[in-house]
């Protein structure tokens, strides 16, 4: 393992390992593994923090957002549109509901979805706008709310890195008509296995939800319709409900990061471009992206200092294999293209100390004088 990873688990877990302990021992022992109490506390907490009436703990982030389509209603016929700049998990989530995917491109400033290319994308088809709140901060929202308005479309916001993040003191998951979580181990609110969580205002959502992703139960023995089976166990659910209560803290631990980061890099001028903060917003830096020439010869100098650097994500979705059938070319969404070749995410965890911080400015302020 790299001295210094891009994210540090054990570093959390030593901080908190007694209630970890003893929540795990208390699951152990009341045996109640699938749903029971910890799970229905974890999501009254969930949706209280969000800011919403509603949480359903599921089996994981990608799971969220296709059942989250379903209880819309997205299925053949249907189109939805996001963004080429995010994990392949957010679009496979169209495909497998049966819905057709239309990408537009990101704004290069915030690598979110920007409003502006929203009314072109839109068909007669489509139902529904998927934001990725990318990096920890909130795509546009109130932008991107006006356009689905005005055409009657529903927003589902996938905030997979963005727990705790607001923009005008709203939070992630307040804004569309539904959102998804996801608490796989390395996200700002991790598990100890895979898990996510679907949250909404609108109780005929939530049901539907709740059924569909527990076999499309009315009660045991009784099915209403064919569902599936994704749900947070309760050893997930007793880890994430500790974890929560430390999350505002994390949070601003990363925001401190952050702003070490910044102070840092701030002598090197226009050759590293900084994570840009629009007024009203209040990241939570699930990662800190920056963008610099020779991008990959950083990476590997990051590497030999014994620096563990990623790159979220170097092929953008409309340039996947996967996605190859659609017939886009690079240049289709060019913001895009563009972050996808200088971005690099720095490492950066709630425990990261300043000295770290300096270790790693200090490599990346050889790279930049290099390339003089
Ligand atoms: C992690 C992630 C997901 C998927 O979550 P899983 O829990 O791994 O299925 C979806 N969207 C984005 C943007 C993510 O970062």
């Amino acid at each position: 393992m790299a001295k210094l990873p891009l994210v540090d688990l054990k570093a959390q877990y030593a901080g908190i390992k007694a209630e970890i302990d003893a929540a795990i021992a208390e699951v152990l022992n009341q045996t109640a593994f699938i749903g029971g109490q910890k799970l229905k506390d974890f999501e009254a907490a969930f949706a209280a923090y969000c800011g919403v009436k509603f949480a359903i703990g599921v089996g994981n982030g990608t799971d969220a957002l296709s059942i989250a389509l379903k209880a819309m209603g997205v299925g053949p016929g249907d189109e939805v549109i996001s963004v080429s700049h995010s994990f392949i998990a957010t679009t496979e989530a169209v495909t497998q509901v049966g819905a057709r995917l239309r990408f537009v491109d990101i704004d290069p400033l915030t690598y979110t979805l920007d409003p502006e290319k929203l009314a072109a994308a839109i068909t007669p088809a489509t139902k529904v706008i998927i934001p990725v709140h990318l990096y920890g901060q909130l795509a546009n929202m109130p932008a991107i709310l006006e356009v689905a308005r005005a055409h009657g479309l529903r927003v589902l916001e996938d905030s997979a890195q963005a727990h705790g993040a607001s923009l005008e003191g709203r939070r992630a998951g307040a804004w569309g008509d539904m959102a998804t979580f996801s608490f796989y181990p390395g996200k700002n609110l991790g598990a100890y296995g895979d898990g996510g969580a679907i949250v909404t205002d609108d109780e005929g959502l939530a049901k539907y939800a709740r059924m569909y992703a527990n076999h499309g139960r009315l009660s045991k023995y009784e099915h209403e319709f064919e569902g599936v089976n994704s749900r947070l166990d309760g050893l997930q659910a007793a880890i994430l409900g500790v974890k929560l209560a430390h999350l505002d803290d994390w949070n601003a631990q990363r925001r401190q990061a952050a702003e070490w980061y910044a102070e840092l890099l701030a002598p090197l001028g226009d050759q590293v471009l900084l994570p840009y903060v629009p007024p009203g917003h209040e990241p939570v830096y699930h990662l800190y992206v920056i963008q610099v020439a020779e991008r990959d010869a950083l990476l590997e100098k990051l590497k030999a200092a014994g620096i563990e650097g990623g790159i979220h994500y170097p092929i953008p979705l409309h340039e996947q294999p996967a996605y190859r059938y659609m017939g886009h070319q690079p240049e289709d969404f060019p913001h895009t293209h563009q972050a996808a070749r200088q971005i690099l995410s720095l490492p950066l965890f709630p425990e990261i100390t300043l000295q770290q911080c300096e270790t790693v400015v200090a490599v990346v302020r050889e790279h930049v004088a290099s390339l003089r």
